[in-house]
Parts: C-alpha cells; sequence; structure tokens
C-alpha cells in the first residue's frame, strides 16, 4: 500500500492506443501499420503496470451493442492474471484467474479461452495482495457488497479493488448467455432471450469481483461486479446470488487506471455519453 500511495490516479485518463495498435493492424491487412510510440518496457515500467487496472472499451459500449473483438485473449493476458470481462458477440462470460482465462458459455460449460479469441470488454490486472478479511454467514449479493465495502471504506473509495474469494458456496447463482449474431442487438435486449441461469449447491470456488470508484459511471459501472469459477473449472459465470457460511477475500488495491479503444468505425460512431445506467443496472443485477 505505501507503493500505492505514491503513485497517483493522474494517468487515469491517458488513453494509450498504441497498446491496442497490434491487433488494429492486423485487422487493417497489415496495412497502414503505426509505430507505436510507446517506449520498450523496462523492467520499472513492468513493475509499475501491475498496479494498473487494464480497462477494454467501456461497460457503456458493450450494452450499447458493441460485441466485436477488440483485442486478443494472448494479449489481454499481458495485461493482468486476474479479471473479468466477455468474448466477442458476447460469447459466454470471462473469468481471468491465476493467468487463465476462462469462458464460461451459455450452454453452462466453461473452456479455456483460446489465444486468438477476441475481448470487447474486460478489466483485468495483477492480483498483488494487500490484505485479506475473513467472510461468515452471507446470505446474499447485498450482504456480500457491506461486507466488502468494509474495505473499501479502510483503504480509500477512491482506488479500484480486485478481489479474489475462496470457499465453498452453500448457493451460487450465476448467467450466462448464448453468443449473438449481428446486427447486434442491445445487450438487455440480447438478454431478455438469450440468458442462461444457473444454480448451484454447496460448490467450491472463487469468486472474483472488480470495484470501480463512483466517478467511473461513464467508462463501467460504480460498485462491484462479481463473477465466479467453479475449483474444478467446469462451472462458472456473471454472479446474480450467493450465500455461504464462511468464505475468505483477499484483496488487491489499484490506483492507476489504462483503457483499450479501438479506431473501428462503428466505434466510432456510438455515442458513449449516452445515459445507459439504467439498462447497465439490468443487466448486472437483473433488476429493472
Ligand atoms: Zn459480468
Amino acid at each position: 500500500m505505501k507503493k500505492i500511495l505514491a503513485i497517483l490516479l493522474a494517468a487515469a485518463l491517458a488513453v494509450p492506443l498504441a497498446a491496442c495498435s497490434s491487433q488494429q493492424s492486423e485487422k487493417n491487412g497489415g496495412q497502414a501499420e503505426t509505430k507505436s510510440e510507446q517506449p520498450e518496457n523496462t523492467g520499472a515500467q513492468a513493475e509499475t503496470d501491475r498496479e494498473t487496472i487494464y480497462q477494454v472499451a467501456l461497460l457503456q459500449s458493450l450494452t450499447q451493442g458493441y460485441y466485436d473483438g477488440i483485442i486478443k485473449v494472448s494479449e489481454l493476458r499481458q495485461h493482468g492474471d486476474i479479471g473479468i470481462g466477455t468474448f466477442e458477440g458476447v460469447n459466454g462470460e470471462m473469468i481471468v484467474l491465476d493467468g487463465t482465462v476462462y469462458q464460461a458459455l451459455g450452454d453452462g460449460t466453461v473452456q479455456t479461452a483460446a489465444d486468438d479469441e477476441t475481448v470487447p470488454f474486460s478489466n483485468v490486472t495483477f492480483f498483488d495482495k494487500d490484505g485479506s478479511t475473513e467472510l461468515s454467514n452471507i446470505n446474499d449479493v447485498n450482504a456480500l457488497k457491506e461486507k466488502l465495502n468494509e474495505i473499501v471504506e479502510q483503504n480509500g473509495k477512491n482506488l479500484f479493488y480486485f478481489v479474489k474469494m475462496s470457499g465453498t458456496f452453500e448457493k451460487m447463482n450465476v448467467r450466462s448467455e448464448l453468443k449473438q449474431e449481428k446486427p447486434y442487438k442491445t445487450l438487455d435486449k440480447a438478454l431478455e432471450t438469450d440468458q442462461r441461469e444457473f444454480n448451484y449447491d454447496n460448490i467450491a470456488g472463487t469468486v472474483v469481483a472488480l470495484y470501480c470508484p463512483d466517478y467511473m459511471n461513464g467508462l463501467n459501472t460504480p460498485g462491484w461486479h462479481f463473477h465466479f469459477i467453479s475449483d474444478d473449472k467446469t462451472k462458472g459465470g456473471h454472479l446474480l446470488d450467493l450465500q455461504f457460511a464462511k468464505a475468505t477475500a483477499e484483496y488487491d488495491a489499484t490506483p492507476e487506471f489504462d483503457m483499450c479503444l479501438t479506431d473501428n468505425g462503428d466505434f466510432q460512431k456510438m455515442e458513449l455519453s449516452k445515459d445507459v445506467s439504467g439498462a447497465i443496472k439490468k443487466v448486472e443485477t437483473n433488476e429493472e
């Protein structure tokens, strides 16, 4: 945490497009390649990148139906070993855990995502534990949020947090969705017909959670976003509700933010300042 405090959030609005340029060059058939102006990754640079939340596009672009992949899974893995997100065509929920990118599909199965699978939205970081807390007798997802908010209150509400919470969960309610075909519907419309929910009892696994600060409501959604994967890596998805007697939550407070966008014409036409917070709440929680 000492190191964290020394680093300012000033880089928050820097948007290094160079981070995504290799993928874009490939999409343009290798033509008009732009040379990266970023310095080579030195050891020191790599060290600071561990304290960065790396975000692909915006939750707002995903919610409005931009499901085209922006970077490859192989590239995403260079920016973190823990995370959440989805895949091209919203083909399942993404859980990144211990450096592996898992794809929890709409049919309830889980696979390791192929390196050349692409990603329209994700948040990842390198998990460096800053602390942990024991949780007990959590009866629903709102109770979990309240307990995890204590971590945020103690460490600072204007940082990002990733939480890794392992345990055996008496109840676990997750969802995924079927792959969408073009022309893409908005995410709330797609989920109305193509969301699939799964309920598991007494399942051992890990909840991967991201906390975004309040000021992130134009780029993501403030508060907690949970995904889950079972220990045997056969079940998982976007977490809607849960219940458990005991679990350990480890957290990583993160003070930097880096965002990857695309020069794709459809993306450039989107009105990304449009308020889609109602639709986001609906897709995140199933609540109107
Ligand atoms: Zn999710």
